[in-house]
Order: C-alpha cells, then structure tokens, then sequence
C-alpha cells in the first residue's frame, strides 16, 4: 500500500486525513532510507499485533504525534521564555509558555518546567537546583560574592562541599530508578547515597523504618517515587518526615503522574502540594510524548529555570509542543475517566491472577502496576516468563522483586501495566481474559535442563499448541480494540 494507491482507490467521502498523514510521513522518510521506513511500518504492525502490558509505556494520541514530526527541530531556544540566547524565539516562547501554563493548571504547581528530555534528565536538573539553593546560594551568601567572581580556591570548597551531600532514596530492588543512587548511575556519584527499602515480609514501605533512617543519616535530599511499586504513598507523612530532618523532599512520580493528573491520587496521595520538588516523564500513564518536567514550589523557581546551563543544552521545541497538546488532553474529562481505568484494570487484572493462586507481590495494588512472582507461582525465572508470554502475544518485562534472589539480569518477576491496553478501551473484561492468556501459558512453561541438569534461568520449555492458540485469542481481542484505527493500512 502507497498514498497514491490510497488516494485512487477509496472513496473520497472515506479518505482518512490521519491515514493520508500516516502515508505522507512514511514516503518522506522512504525517500532517504527505506529500511527506516520499513521498520517505522513494521513496528506499527508489531503493537497492533502484540499486546503491551509494559508498565512505562502507553500510546500517545496522533496529534501528540504530529507535534514531533515537523521544522520545530530545527530551532535553538536556550534560556527560557522571553529569555533566549538565540534570535527569532518568538513561536518557541509561545509554544513553550503554553506548555508550561497547561502543566501549572493541570497539577496545581507553583511553576513548571517542561524542556527535560527524559525523566532521567528532569531528576538531574531537580537534583542540580537543590544543590544550587541549599548549598551554593548560603554559600555565595555568606562571602558576599557570585560564582563568576569566586576565587577558584573558594570553587574547589564549593564542590567539596556538594560532594558530600546525602541522598536518601528507594532502593532499586525494592521499586526505585537508577536515578535514584544507584551505583551504576550519576546520581551516586554526584551524592553520598543512601537507600530504603520495602519491608521484608509485607513488601510495603515502612513509614517507621524510613523516618528512623532519615534521622540517622539527615539527608540533604530525600526522594520518594518509584518505577516498580504498587501501592500509594502518604505524601504529607513523607513532607513531615522531611521537614523533621530539615531536609528536601522531592517526588519522583515518572510512573504515576497520570494519575495525579486524572484525579486518581488525590489529597495526601498527590505529592504536588506536599514536595518541595516534583519530576516526571511525559510518556508513561500522562501519555505524552516522550519527555520530561520538574515542577516546583516558588522557591526552587531561580534555580529549576536554569536547567540550562546547568545540565541541559537547547531544549526540543518540537517535544514541548508535543507536550503542551498531552496536557491539554490530560485536562479533560475523558483523561479523568481514563486515568481511573487504569487502576481498575490493574486491580481486575491483579483479582484474577491471585484468584488462579498467583502470587501478586503486597497481594494487590492501587495503582497502574502489578508485580507477579513468577519464581513462587511458576517456578521460572523473570527471563523465562517475560520470553514465554512475547511468544504468545503479549509484550511485557521482567522486574527484580525486593530482595530479589536472581538478580538484575534474570530476576523472579514479572512486571504488568495496564496504561497501555487501557488507552486501547479495554475493560475489566479483557483483564480476566488476559489473565487467564498470561497463567495458561506460564503453568505451560518449565525451566530447561542445563547440560549439568540444573535448571537452566534463562531456556524453558513451554507447549507450543498452548502458545499458538494464546496468540489466536490475542489477536481476536486486539481486533476488537485497534490501535490507531484511524489509520488504514493492510
Ligand atoms: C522511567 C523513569 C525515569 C526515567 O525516565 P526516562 O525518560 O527513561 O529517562 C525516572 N524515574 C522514574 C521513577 C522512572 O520510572
């Protein structure tokens, strides 16, 4: 199928202009190389083939989309609006303000920042601006001077000093990001880092435990959010604990803030009034383009705007244009209605599973996410699950377990999301259905004997008229929920 083969043989009265759109974009992109078109195309077959139940991901409206593919690109903005290093920012200044005023609408913040590239990004960008008014402002403060004028010996000081600021976060194991302390990862070599964990049996947070650690090692920085926890956290009891300490508290909610946004996570459970610092993408449950944010309170402001120079270069105009369209979205009804799915469907699908005698780590959840023990419930790995599912249709990931015994690589859970199917329109429904697709195959499936006759953590055995018929009744729900309907191509 062409454009032009599109063009001449439908009826002009069913010409589809995100279909027209979808064509043009690709023959463009032909024109250079057709092996990136191709596989543009063959990814758009492989999520209408597939269902995604990974937690991070969703799929962004067309018009988001549209946003991003175009001369936006093109254009240098540093700075901040009506405050560039560069001509002719006028359309950017507008784009970007735009964006920024629908953020601060949406959640409710002081001020918002929307040029982050990535979550990853945004958690630099929050943890640079804490440095800067917690350590570097008193600092400059108390010699009466600037950064330009300070004495290179006074910047060697300076930098010793935030050197040696701490960071108190979750640890990776038990649901944190890599941005949050982990070794492997900038934010511990920029801080001393401490983390938290679940507790041991119940696998929730123990508020106890971390008031008590945040007391032992008074934190500069105490960072709350997650990538892989299931259950809601009490905002104003972390403040509190924050404030105890005299410490910042910001809020990681990359995962979850489509549901601050919807009206799910409301009250004490929003971190938005309660952190002083809040990042976020823009892609997970918000269901934006790919991207980043840091929101703040007034006091952060100085230092958040500057995010270049202080970690990032030119912003992307044509992402935070993307934005701006997400968050309008986002302030609608229809995203209310949406971001409560989410969580019904996940609870559906967390319902369903431990009624078959799965094991849901925390036994449920209360948001978008679930974690499986696939080492308890099916005696296989993470690697083993997540390969046996992706041969019967279902795109997911594995995911450590707290205090998990198969490490990073192989690990004993699976991690289940329900934003994505959910934008689809499933219901609670489809959840039951895709609960029993997920058990039939994994009690199917057996790790293999190595050569030694252990069992192998990464082959596995699993029943091939199983796997073929679980596709079958993949591809019968995904025709009945299509992805991108609007645009028609076979
Ligand atoms: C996904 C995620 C990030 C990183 O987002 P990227 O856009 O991939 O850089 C940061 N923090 C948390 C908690 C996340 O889940």
């Amino acid at each position: 199928m062409s454009l032009l083969k599109y063009l001449n043989e439908t009826p002009k009265e069913n010409l589809n202009i995100s279909t027209i759109a979808f064509f043009a974009n690709l023959e463009k992109v032909k024109e250079i190389s057709p092996s990136i078109a191709k596989n543009i195309l063959n990814e758009l077959q492989d999520q209408r083939k597939n269902l995604k139940l990974i937690a991070s991901e969703n799929f962004s409206s067309l018009s988001v989309q549209s946003a991003m593919g175009n001369l936006l690109t093109d254009k240098y903005a540093e700075g901040y609006p009506y405050n560039r290093f560069y001509a002719g920012c006028d359309n950017v200044d507008k784009i970007e303000e735009e964006a920024a005023n629908l953020a601060q609408e949406l959640f409710g913040a002081d001020y918002a920042y929307v040029q982050p590239h990535s979550g990853a990004d945004a958690n630099m960008v929050a943890f640079l601006s804490i440095l800067m008014a917690k350590i570097q402002k008193p600092f400059l403060e108390e010699l009466e001077t600037d950064l330009i004028n300070l004495t290179a010996e006074d910047f060697l000081k300076l930098r010793e000093k935030y050197g040696k600021q701490k960071l108190l976060a979750m640890d990776l194991y038990s649901g944190g990001h890599l941005t949050h302390g982990y070794r492997f990862n900038n934010s511990a070599i920029m801080f001393d880092a401490y983390n938290y964990t679940v507790d041991k049996e119940t696998k929730l947070l123990d508020i106890d435990n971390l008031r008590k650690m945040a007391h032992e090692i008074k934190p500069l920085i105490f960072l709350v959010g997650y990538s892989a926890y299931s259950r809601k956290i009490n905002f104003a009891k972390m403040r509190e604990i924050a404030d105890e300490v005299g410490a910042v508290l910001m809020v990681d909610m990359a995962h979850f803030a489509g549901l601050v946004a919807g009206g799910v996570f409301t009250g004490e459970y929003n971190p938005v009034p309660y952190a002083h610092v809040v990042t976020t993408t823009t892609h997970k449950t918000l269901r934006g383009p790919r991207g980043g944010m840091v929101l703040c309170k007034k006091e952060f402001k100085e230092y958040v705007e500057k995010g270049c120079p202080s970690f990032l270069g030119g912003p992307l105009p044509h992402v935070m244009a993307a934005k701006a369209l997400a968050f309008k979205e986002a302030l609608s009804d229809d995203f209310k209605k949406y971001a409560h799915n989410i969580v019904k469907n996940s609870q559906a699908l967390a319902d369903s599973l431990m009624e078959k005698g799965v094991h849901i780590v925390t036994g449920g959840t209360d948001n978008h996410l679930l974690l499986v023990d696939v080492s308890k419930s099916y005696g296989l790995t993470g690697r083993q699950a997540e390969n046996a599912v992706r041969e019967g249709g279902i795109t997911l990931n594995r995911n450590g377990l707290p205090f998990d015994i198969n490490g990073p690589w192989y690990t004993s859970g699976l991690r289940l999301g329900t934003p994505a199917v959910t934008s689809l329109g499933m219901g609670v429904d489809e959840m039951k259905e895709i609960a029993s697709i997920i058990d039939n195959i994994l009690k199917n499936t057996k790790p293999a004997k190595t050569s030694s006759g252990k069992a192998s953590k990464a082959k596995f055995e699993t029943d091939l008229n199983i796997i073929k018929s679980s596709k079958k009744q993949v591809a019968d729900l995904l025709l009945k929920f299509p992805l991108y309907p609007e645009i028609q191509i076979d």
